[in-house]
C-alpha cells in the first residue's frame, strides 16, 4: 500500500483521529509551558543579575577615590576576599567626567567601546539608572548598569557590569533539554492513547464486522454486550434491538409469502382443472356452463383471499392508520347485531345480547366493527340449527369487556393457541361447507392489539367457544358520539 493511501484509511479511523487530537493538544500545552518557563527562568536570573550588578555598585563606591581626573583605588590592608571583589568589578568599568571624557575604562569594556560623550552629557543630565546589554565582537553579551556618581561637588558617570555567559547558558541547556524532552514525551503518549483509544473502540470494530456479516438469511446474529453498561453497550443494544425488530419484519414477510403461494395454489389449481376438464371433455353447452360457473366461484374466492391478505398485511405493516374517538359501544354493538340477524335465522341460529349502556371506548369505529363482523360471523357459522349465540357488552373500572359465546362445535384445545395465526384453520370434520380463509381471526388479533386491548379464547369441543375482548376505557369524555 502507498503512504497516501495508508495517510487517508488512517485518517478515516476514529481511534486515529482521537490520539491524534490528543497529540497535538499535548504538543501545544507543553510547547506553551516551556515558554512560560523559560521566559520565568529568564526573569529570575536577569533579576539576581542586576541585585549583583547592584551589589558591585555599592561595593565600588567603598574602594573609589576620584579626585579631580584622577581615579584611584583602596586597596591597602584588603584580604583575599575584598581583593578578589575589587578585581571583579573592575573587569568591566568605565569612569567618565560631566564632559563625557573617559578617566577610566577597563580592557573588557574596551572592546564595548565607550559611550559618546552625547549619551553620557544626556545620562548626567538625566540623573537616572541606566540597563543596557550590549556584546562585545566575540558575542559575548553583558549586562550594563550606568549612572552618576557625586565625588566632591562633582558629577561622574559610571558604568559597570557582569557577562551573561553563565545566564544564558542555562537558559540554553534548560531549552535544548525541555525541547529535547517533548517530543518523547509526544511519542510515547501518542501510541499509548492511539493503543487505549483501539482497546475502548474494539467493541465497534465488532459491531461494524457483525453488522457486515448479517444477511437477509442470517439475521439471527446478535453482537454480545459487554455488561460495563456504558455509551458502546447502550449502542449494541440498540443495535441488537434493531436487528430483532429487523428479523421479526423479515421473518412475517417470509411467512406472508409461504402462506400466500400456498393458498393461492389450491383455488388456482382448482380453476385450471375445472376448465381444462371443460375443454377437454365437456360435451354440451350445460356441461360447459356448470364448468365455467365453478371456475367463476373459485375465482371468486379467490379474489376473496387476495383482498383480505391485503387488508390484513396492510394493517400489520402499519400502513392503517387508526381513526379512534370516545364511542358508545352498546348501540354499535346493536347495530351490528341487527344485521345478523337474518343470517342468523337462515342458520337456525338464536341471537342474544345483554348489552349494558354507557360503555364507553375509544376505539376506530370500522375497526370495531369488523372485529364484531368477524366474531359474530364465525359464532353463527360453527353453531349448527337450534343452537345460540350470545353478544355481551360491560363497563368495568378501567375497560370495556364485549364477549361473544356460541353453544357450536367447539375448538379442541390442541387447536386454540393457533388459531390467531394467518391460514390456520381447526379440520371441521362434523361443519361441512363452513370453509373459511383462516384469515377472520388474525385480523381480530390485530384490530385489538392496536387498540391497546386483549383478547381470550375459552372453548369446550362439542359444547361451544366463548371469545373475550377487553379494550381500554375513556375515563370522563365531554362528548360522546354512537
Ligand atoms: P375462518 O375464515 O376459517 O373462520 P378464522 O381466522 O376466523 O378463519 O378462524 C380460524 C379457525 O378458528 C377457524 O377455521 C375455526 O376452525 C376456528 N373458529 C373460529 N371461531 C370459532 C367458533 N366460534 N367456534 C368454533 N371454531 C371457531
Amino acid at each position: 500500500m502507498r503512504w497516501p493511501v495508508l495517510w487517508g484509511a488512517a485518517r478515516r479511523s476514529l481511534g486515529f483521529r482521537l490520539a491524534l487530537s490528543f497529540l497535538v493538544f499535548f504538543a501545544l500545552l507543553l510547547l506553551l509551558i516551556g515558554i512560560l518557563f523559560r521566559n520565568t527562568l529568564i526573569r529570575i536570573q536577569n533579576t539576581q543579575m542586576q541585585e549583583a550588578i547592584e551589589g558591585d555598585w555599592a561595593a565600588m563606591k567603598g574602594f573609589l577615590q576620584i579626585d579631580g581626573e584622577r581615579v584611584s583605588w583602596v586597596t591597602q590592608d584588603l584580604d583575599d576576599e575584598t581583593a578578589y571583589v575589587l578585581a571583579r568589578l573592575q573587569r568591566m568599568l568605565l569612569i567618565a567626567d560631566s564632559t563625557g571624557k573617559v578617566l577610566t575604562i577597563s580592557p573588557s569594556y574596551g572592546l564595548l567601546g565607550p559611550e559618546s560623550s552625547e549619551e553620557i552629557q544626556e545620562a548626567l543630565r538625566s540623573g537616572q539608572v541606566y540597563w543596557r546589554i550590549r556584546q562585545d565582537p566575540w558575542g559575548i553579551r553583558y549586562l550594563i548598569r550606568s549612572s552618576l556618581l557625586e565625588s566632591g561637588n562633582r558629577r561622574y558617570y559610571v558604568s559597570l557590569g557582569r557577562p551573561l555567559t553563565m545566564n544564558e547558558a542555562v537558559v540554553a541547556r534548560f531549552t535544548w533539554q525541555y525541547f529535547l524532552t517533548v517530543p518523547v514525551i509526544l511519542i510515547t503518549g501518542g501510541v499509548l492513547g492511539w493503543l487505549l483509544t483501539r482497546r475502548a473502540l474494539r467493541p465497534l470494530q465488532d459491531v461494524v464486522r457483525t453488522s457486515e456479516s448479517i444477511t437477509g438469511s442470517n439475521l439471527s446474529l446478535r453482537i454480545p454486550p459487554r455488561g460495563a453498561g456504558d455509551e458502546l453497550d447502550r449502542l449494541i443494544e440498540t443495535f441488537n434491538r434493531m436487528i430483532e425488530r429487523l428479523e421479526q419484519s423479515f421473518e412475517q414477510m417470509r411467512q406472508f409469502t409461504t402462506d400466500v403461494s400456498h393458498e393461492l395454489r389450491t383455488p388456482i389449481t382448482s380453476v385450471r382443472g375445472h376448465l381444462e376438464v371443460a375443454l377437454m371433455s365437456a360435451r354440451s353447452a350445460d356441461e360447459l356452463r356448470e364448468a365455467i360457473s365453478t371456475a367463476l366461484e373459485e375465482t371468486e374466492r379467490l379474489s376473496n383471499v387476495v383482498k383480505a391478505m391485503l387488508a390484513l398485511s396492510q394493517a400489520e405493516s402499519g400502513q392503517l392508520a387508526l381513526r379512534r374517538e370516545p364511542l358508545e359501544l352498546a348501540s354499535l354493538t346493536e347495530d351490528m347485531l341487527d344485521q345478523f340477524r337474518i343470517p342468523a335465522e337462515e342458520a337456525g341460529v338464536r341471537l342474544a345480547s345483554e348489552l349494558s349502556p354507557n360503555c364507553v371506548a375509544n376505539v376506530d369505529r370500522i375497526q370495531y366493527e369488523r372485529l364484531l363482523a368477524n366474531l359474530l360471523s364465525n359464532a353463527v357459522k360453527y353453531t349448527g340449527p337450534g343452537g345460540e349465540v350470545r353478544v355481551g357488552l360491560k363497563s368495568e373500572r378501567s375497560e370495556v369487556r364485549l364477549w361473544v359465546e356460541d353453544t357450536g362445535c367447539g375448538i379442541p384445545p390442541e387447536h386454540l393457541p393457533h388459531i390467531f395465526e394467518r391460514f390456520y384453520r381447526v379440520p371441521q370434520d362434523n361443519v361441512a361447507g363452513k370453509k373459511g380463509m383462516g384469515l377472520g381471526l388474525s385480523f381480530v388479533a390485530w384490530i385489538v392489539k392496536a387498540h391497546g386491548g386483549r383478547i381470550d379464547v375459552k372453548s369446550v369441543p362439542g359444547k361451544g367457544t366463548r371469545f373475550e375482548v377487553c379494550l381500554p376505557k375513556v375515563p370522563a369524555v365531554a362528548s360522546v358520539r354512537s
